[in-house]
């Protein structure tokens, strides 16, 4: 286990943002992450309340933008191993360590035909972030085949058990995001999934894009290339172009101001979402305010994908936020909808 100093986290996240971590580890048992967390080198504060020099947790980086230098631990985690823990007449339980990578993990399922994340192929980022975001993609999200999750709380050093109803997940939330954020390391999440799957062919266009394969029998590894094939066409590969996909979330709004904008801008995109809510497509809002395709040095809004900030090169993370700023201005002044980021920006600047 080596402590690296001033370490270099520009191929740690998926912007290619280039900042310092003044100490960074890795950890791939859960020893050496309580090793970690009880070194003298390290200032942890042993209390919720001064969160100063947390350990920040780092899975693929894939949903964070760093603004500046981190003046204390970055901790990778790397704990690996997938594991069907049980099964019985309809579902598989299977076990992953937070460090596996999501997509693999997605293509181990589909290879053993344990059904229910096939539409989640191709996400970046590693298992323990899954249920951090309630990720989603295609009308599927990780709350409806999550099971559990161990997690060892960063001050007592506790290991704890979450199930669903604990995580309180919501579109791309959940408890570690809001009561208890900053306080749980997720050691591995274990999932639900179906014997016999229920296909989910509606959202976006998987089904032309099966049309296309020419595919004559539906089966997960079919929804799960479909997926593929489109990910791969629209969205930018943060490997060619720094990205943490959608940089914004779609805004929920009430059915009557919904109305009342559908008034004023008649092309407006909403999806329902209950009797009172509507979902707006952000992207649509962010396009409408002129910003698709902007570039200022190498910070800019992606030519394809409105909702996807990009770092060309070069950008540093204020200047990637400071770009967000703008956007949620002008969304602001144009329609009066508060936009929110679904990218984590550390440190926050307030
Ligand atoms: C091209 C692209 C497309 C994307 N498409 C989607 C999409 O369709 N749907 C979607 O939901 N997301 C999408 N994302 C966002 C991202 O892939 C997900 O949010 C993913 O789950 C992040 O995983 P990560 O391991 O990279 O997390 P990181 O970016 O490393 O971390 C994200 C947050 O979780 C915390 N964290 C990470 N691991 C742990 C842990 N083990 N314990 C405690 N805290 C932890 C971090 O501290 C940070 O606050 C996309 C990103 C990109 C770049």
């Amino acid at each position: 286990m080596h402590i690296h100093e001033n370490f270099s986290l520009r191929n740690y996240n998926t912007f290619g943002i280039d900042v310092a971590a003044k100490q960074f580890a890795l950890f791939s048992t859960v020893d050496e992450l309580r090793e970690l967390l009880n070194h003298p080198r390290f200032t942890i504060h042993h209390s919720p309340l001064t969160t100063h020099h947390l350990p920040l947790i780092l899975g693929g980086g894939s949903n964070i933008l760093f603004t500046k230098d981190i003046d204390g631990i970055v901790l990778k985690n790397e704990l690996k191993g997938i594991q069907l823990v049980k099964e019985d007449e309809h579902f598989y339980y299977v076990k992953a360590g937070a460090g596996e990578n999501w997509h693999s993990f997605v293509m181990h399922c589909i290879d053993n035909n344990y059904a229910g994340i096939e539409n989640l192929s191709l996400i970046p980022g590693n298992v323990g972030a899954s249920p951090m975001q309630n990720i989603g993609a295609y009308g599927v999200e990780i709350k409806e085949v999550f099971q559990q999750l161990e997690a060892l709380h960063i001050y007592e050093h506790s290991l704890e058990t979450f199930t669903l109803n604990d995580c309180e997940f919501g579109y791309r939330e959940s408890v570690f995001k809001k009561k208890y954020k900053d306080q749980f390391i997720i050691l591995n999440v274990t999932y639900r999934l179906r014997k016999n799957p229920v296909f989910n062919t509606t959202y976006g266009a998987i089904e032309q894009e099966l049309e296309k394969m020419q595919v004559k029998e539906l089966s997960i590894q079919a929804i799960s290339q479909a997926v593929i094939n489109i990910r791969s066409s629209k969205l930018p590969d943060p490997a060619v172009i720094g990205n943490a996909g959608s940089f914004f979330k779609n805004p929920e709004i009430t059915n009557a101001t919904f109305a009342e904008l559908k008034d004023r801008f008649p092309a407006i995109v909403g999806y329902p979402v209950d009797h009172n809510k509507t979902k707006l497509a952000a992207g649509w809002l962010i396009e409408q305010c002129g910003w698709k395709g902007y570039r200022k040095g190498d910070a800019g809004c992606h030519a394809k994908q409105a909702l996807v900030l990009v770092n060309y090169g070069n950008a540093t993370g204020k200047e990637i936020y400071d770009l967000s700023e703008k956007i949620l201005a002008s969304v602001n002044e144009k329609f009066g909808v508060e936009l929110e980021r679904e990218v984590n920006v550390m440190p926050a600047i307030n």
